[in-house]
């Protein structure tokens, strides 16, 4: 393959992969006055954060993330000017609503009050869970959006762990009495993409919640691929450049650089510098543990989703799996790779109830996926469509169009997502602080030179550049000087 031609035959950085944590890193790097070339292998850069065309057209459907709670908690994005360079967030009425058969919903406000008001007699003990987090905000963004160090607030920090510690079914249950508040928490916990059973699984959920009430779950307006343009044009405004279609095989057909970042996964690290890094590093990059995987429907829509209960027809995001043993049965046969719920747990944005620029005049899109095991080819459709028929009847009458993606296609789309897996690695608490590989700094390798700044480093997944901010600190730290 001949390689795109790059400014430069030498860069202080060159990072591979273009998703929002190279792209944050090539920032925060520029910031410092380095020169950085990201090198992306499909046609354009965005990685997680692209929007296309997938159904019909005038339809704009985000292939990756849709929801970006983490994107406007993340430290780092908020120090950006990223409105200047187009991006703007929009706020669905309700953050979330979780609905029930009965035909009613629990809903995550903005406001927490507003919040125990669907939630019965939890209303209390939600309030006394949440409200001292939301007030301790973003001292415990700024701590749990990184590695693991020293808690510069640490009452608000233990607050938080002593629960985040929990398994989500146990905090759930012993938490609240009710079946609205559980259903509602093991929603939130769901996005840990592990049985709810499992240790820490608390955390996500927690953390979810918190940037419910703190922030909210915006979208980006047009679609998540504003977010990746916003952050390439800042980034070319530092002086920093990016150059697409190149697949990257091996760290010798890259540029000279002081210091190599890689928006990859642990796997192709280990490829790709092969001849660089020590057989002991190599080994225990390849044993890292993929999470399962996912299957996905977009939808072109002829009107808006019929669901029964009323927030969710105002809802930005809806979680679509009833009661909370429900939940945790899909959760755990999905997750544990030991096979496909038939009734699965959906998660489901409906961004064109707040940005309507997505879809043609009156037209609606919707972005729904449930949890699979690694690697799976089986098709989800009918059962996602029957759940969410279940909450919203007629709504198979409003689909004009669809589109789906199963956990090879998008391993093949970007091949970070091993086997389907989102998140960058399983959530198993034995490596969420300390992934890929628990070194004291884990963006750093036995090379001086060479580092990883994907979601297979801390904080994880999603989308909130942080594994680039610091995988960029520590290369400002340890890199070679220049020559
Ligand atoms: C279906 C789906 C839904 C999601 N929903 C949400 C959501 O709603 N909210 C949220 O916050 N997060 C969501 N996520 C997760 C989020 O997208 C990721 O956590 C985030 O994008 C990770 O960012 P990253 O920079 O680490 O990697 P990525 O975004 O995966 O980017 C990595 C980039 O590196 C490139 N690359 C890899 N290897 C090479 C190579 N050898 N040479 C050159 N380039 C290479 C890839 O092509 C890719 O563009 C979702 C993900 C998926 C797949």
């Amino acid at each position: 393959m001949r390689k795109p031609e790059t400014q430069q035959q030498r860069y202080d950085a060159v990072i591979v992969g273009s998703g929002p944590n190279g792209l944050a890193a090539a920032i925060r790097l520029a910031q410092e006055g380095w020169s950085t070339l990201v090198i992306e292998a499909a046609a354009t850069p965005g990685g997680g954060t692209r929007t296309a065309e997938l159904t019909l057209p005038g339809f704009h459907h985000d292939i990756c993330s849709a929801v970006h709670p983490m994107g406007v908690a993340s430290p780092f994005f908020k120090s950006l000017p990223l409105a200047e360079h187009g991006l703007g967030w929009v706020h669905p009425e309700i953050p979330l609503a979780h609905p029930f058969d009965d035909g009613h919903a629990a809903a995550m406000y903005r406001d927490i009050d507003a919040t125990c008001e669907t939630l019965g007699s939890d209303a209390q003990r939600y309030r006394r869970l949440y409200r001292p987090l939301v007030d301790d905000a973003d001292g415990l963004f700024k701590q749990l959006l990184g590695p693991i160090r020293l808690p510069a607030a640490p009452l608000a920090m233990t607050r938080f762990g002593i629960n985040a510690l929990l398994p989500a079914t146990w905090l759930a249950r012993t938490r609240f009495r009710g079946d609205a508040a559980r259903a509602l928490f093991a929603g939130h916990a769901a996005h840990s993409i592990m049985p709810l059973d499992a240790a820490c699984t608390s955390a996500i959920g927690l953390m979810l919640s918190l940037a419910g009430h703190a922030v909210g779950w915006p979208v980006a307006k047009g679609g998540s691929a504003a977010l990746s343009q916003a952050l390439v044009s800042h980034l070319t405004s530092l002086g920093g450049e990016v150059v697409c279609d190149w697949p990257v095989a091996s760290i010798d057909e890259l540029p000279a650089a002081r210091a190599y970042l890689f928006d990859t996964s642990p796997g192709a690290l280990a490829r790709i510098a092969a001849d660089r890094l020590p057989a002991t590093y190599l080994r225990r990059l390849l044993r890292f543990r993929h999470g399962p995987g996912l299957f996905k429907v977009d939808w072109a829509l002829d009107s808006p989703i019929p669901w029964t209960a009323a927030a969710a027809r105002r809802a930005g995001t809806v979680h679509v799996g009833g009661g909370i043993d429900e939940i945790v049965a899909a959760e755990d046969l999905a997750c544990s790779g030991r096979g496909h719920p038939e009734r699965p747990f959906v998660l489901l944005s409906q961004p064109t109830l707040c940005d309507p620029s997505r879809a043609p005049q009156g037209k609606h899109t919707a972005w729904g996926y449930c949890h699979v095991p690694s690697g799976s080819d089986f098709d989800m459709t009918a059962r996602i469509e029957a759940q969410i028929e279940r909450f919203a009847p007629g709504f198979k009458d409003c689909i004009a169009a669809r589109a789906t993606m199963n956990c090879s296609d998008y391993e093949g789309y970007n091949s970070n997502l091993v086997g389907g897996d989102i998140t960058g690695g399983m959530n198993h608490w034995s490596q969420l602080f300390t992934r890929p590989v628990a070194r004291s700094n884990p963006y750093t390798t036995p090379e001086r030179d060479i580092y990883i700044c994907s979601s297979s480093s801390p904080p994880g997944g999603g989308v909130h550049g942080m594994c680039g901010y610091w995988a960029a600190e520590a290369a400002l730290r340890h890199a070679p000087a220049a020559r």
